[in-house]
């Protein structure tokens, strides 16, 4: 026998989460835990546009054989004209080659397994704080993941001098993981000057950017939230992007992200791509195909590719109403700690500084269930449950 050896794993921190909120039974609870896109009335929608691609799906597929390893062509086009849109020099230069893959998630696997398969890279640089599941990717991965500067809690802002100084251990070779924008779990990203001294900083230290980009068009736009992506690659030579469009798809079911990989010339891009391919095979052999179609036949079309862009404006809109009402909502009910900070994020998320105690008196007093960190999910907020979250705030601080 070998099963009794098995040592019981931890729950998942946010998903874990979850099912401790699915099991409360009050009315009012509420749940700021999970990075899960809410509308006004509270449901996570399918968007219009993914309806009517479907139902274009649905008329015109006509089998359901397997994609190649790296899945559909054209998805994987589209995904690049997303990234670095469509002048971009390592489009031009056919410097990019992209992969589908099964998630955000299942993009970052990828890219790390690449890195350890086929180069002598084994250290990965991660924010403090980053998303939780980096260290678990990473590390099964085979890669040692060191940590970054980057949250300073006094000023709830970007401590960009303690990024800098920390990187000042990594060496050739070392992953640089960047959040493409709306940084999970801060809500705080760099701005274009400091994206330029990090490009910089990749170049004479020889790191290599890996971007995981969850979240295109939750910050500012579209075009605007690659930005930092598309300056840094202007730059260096090498870098990986982990894609996902679980978020502004809202197609988290589905799996759907890739894994680009931009390198010096369009003959390394190509041998390195043969080698992602191998990667995948060996780990899911090819990826499922309804995500990638949904995707590709929005961005192909122009007036469905319209409606999707409007339909994120209008995601991105409501969360940053949100916090304009949170911020508002609990002066009104007289906390006097400054909240405007939370205003002035990006994304899904904020760090509310709410510490491990406040945060379990929120879950067992008052049914508002958010992170042990403090990481509260904006994008579960409501006008109907503003009222509720900062009642109990307001009793919690
Ligand atoms: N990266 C970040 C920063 C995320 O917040 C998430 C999801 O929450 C992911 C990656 C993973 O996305 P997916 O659900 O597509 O695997």
């Amino acid at each position: 026998m070998i099963f009794n050896q098995v040592v019981l794993a931890p729950a998942d921190p946010i998903l874990g989460l979850t099912d401790a909120f699915k099991a409360d039974p009050r009315a009012d609870k509420v749940n700021l835990g999970v990075g899960i896109y809410k509308d006004e009335s509270g449901q996570t929608p399918i968007l219009k546009s993914v309806k009517l691609a479907e139902q274009k799906l649905l008329e015109t597929e006509t089998s359901k054989s397997y994609l190649g390893i790296d899945g559909v062509t054209a998805y994987n086009q589209a995904v690049q004209g997303l990234l670095f849109g469509t002048d971009h020099a390592v489009m031009s230069e056919k410097r990019a080659v992209t992969a589908q893959a099964p998630g955000g998630t299942g993009s970052l696997r990828m890219a790390a397994e690449f890195v350890v398969r086929n180069t002598a890279s084994r250290t990965v640089w991660v924010s403090n704080p980053t998303w939780a599941n980096h260290n678990n990717i990473f590390q099964s991965a085979g890669l040692t993941v060191k940590q970054y500067g980057y949250y300073d809690a006094a000023s709830h802002d970007i401590d960009f001098d303690a990024m800098l100084t920390s990187l000042e251990q990594a060496e050739s070779g070392d992953l640089l993981l960047l959040h493409g924008c709306c940084h999970n779990p801060t809500g705080i990203d760099l701005n274009i000057s400091q994206w330029e001294v990090i490009a910089q900083l990749c170049v004479d230290k020889g790191l290599i950017p890996l971007f995981d980009f969850a979240y295109q068009g939750f910050g500012a736009g579209v075009e605007e939230d690659a930005q930092g992506l598309r300056l840094v690659a202007s730059k260096v030579p090498e870098l990986l992007v982990a894609n996902s469009f679980s978020k502004n798809f809202g197609l988290y079911n589905e799996r759907i992200g890739a894994v680009t990989l931009v390198a010096e010339n369009e003959e390394t891009a190509k041998c390195a791509f043969s080698q992602i391919k191998s990667t995948i095979r060996s780990s899911y052999s090819n990826p499922p195909a309804h995500g990638a179609l949904i995707v590709a036949t929005i961005l192909g079309d122009v007036e469905l590719r319209q409606l999707w862009e409007a339909e994120l404006t209008q995601m991105r809109e409501r969360i940053a109403e949100m916090r304009v009402l949170f911020v508002k909502t609990l002066s009104e009910q007289g906390v006097e700690q400054d909240f405007s900070f939370i205003s002035a994020q990006n994304g899904m998320f904020s760090f509310s500084g709410l510490n491990k105690e406040q945060v379990a008196r929120l879950k067992e007093e008052f049914g508002v269930y958010i992170v042990g960190s403090g990481r509260i999910s904006v994008a579960g907020m409501t006008r109907a449950n503003m009222d509720t979250i900062c009642r109990a705030i307001a009793q919690v601080l």
